[in-house]
């Protein structure tokens, strides 16, 4: 039987595939998820974030030359995180590949009571030499507008960070890992305050604040969250446009 992907499909039997990011439309905006997955709907594309996916591959880079040699990285020790090192797995590459998703040794599980296939692209795990436990590492870029500021996860946006890592924990430890409730974010912050030359002879280089965030991870949503989306994605009508939402009620109005 062919893979049950795209447009949500009723009499299918196979697992219906959703990346996480489809999950955070449907808590976003249930009107949205039904178009795009029921309805077929194809929304706007909005371009990549290059110069975010650069740092990430760089980072990646650096870690990757540590993967499985138990070492952890000078930035780690240097904050007292010397216990932390990158974990290596036949499959991980495949794990921080969001594209293909749903295929074989993904970051995917089938969550049995919706028959939904929960799946994303993690950027790393590193392995914690004190407890044996994985832990979940999420790269992110900013440039923060005041200097000395930290970066917090206190943003209301920044909930969507926080469930896209409480997701992954959630995927790792259904596909059997040991996961810690403790996940990381790593951020580079890129300097604009330092007094540094960016511009050099033939290139530029920004120089990154680095910061590490832990973060206690809440599971207790998802369940009840993929219940919420079976029943949205079984119903005959379109639900309606959130009264919280500016654009929901602009349509409205227009209408
Ligand atoms: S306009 Fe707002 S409420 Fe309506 S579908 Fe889009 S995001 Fe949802």
């Amino acid at each position: 039987m062919s893979r049950h992907r795209g447009q949500f499909k009723p009499d299918h039997d196979q697992p219906y595939e959703l990346s996480r990011s489809r999950v955070e439309n449907f808590i976003r905006c249930p009107a949205c998820f039904y178009m795009q997955q029921v309805e077929g709907i194809q929304f706007p594309s909005i371009p990549g974030f290059n110069i975010n996916e650069a740092t990430d591959i760089l980072l990646k880079r650096d870690f990757d030359e540590l993967r499985g040699t138990g070492k952890s990285h000078q930035f780690l020790e240097e904050i007292g995180y010397g216990h932390l090192s990158p974990f290596a797995h036949e499959h991980f590459e495949l794990w921080t590949q969001s594209l293909h998703f749903g295929a074989e040794n993904r970051m995917n599980m089938v969550h049995e009571p919706t028959n939904l296939k929960i799946s994303g692209g993690l950027d790393d795990v590193w392995v914690n030499a004190k407890t044996g436990l994985l832990h979940i590492v999420d790269y992110k870029s900013t440039s923060q507008k005041s200097p000395d500021k930290a970066i917090t996860l206190d943003d209301r946006w920044k909930a969507a960070y926080k469930r896209q890592m409480d997701l992954y924990v959630w995927v790792m430890r259904q596909k059997g890992f040991d996961v810690s409730s403790e996940g990381y974010f790593l951020y580079c912050d890129g300097d604009r305050f330092s007094e540094y030359h960016f511009l050099g002879k033939d290139s530029a280089a920004m120089r990154f604040k680095m910061q590490l965030i832990p973060y206690e991870v809440n599971t207790a949503w998802i369940e009840p969250t993929l219940m919420k989306i079976k029943e949205c994605l079984h119903i005959k009508d379109r639900p309606n446009h959130s009264p919280e939402c500016e654009y929901g009620q602009f349509l409205l109005a227009a209408a």
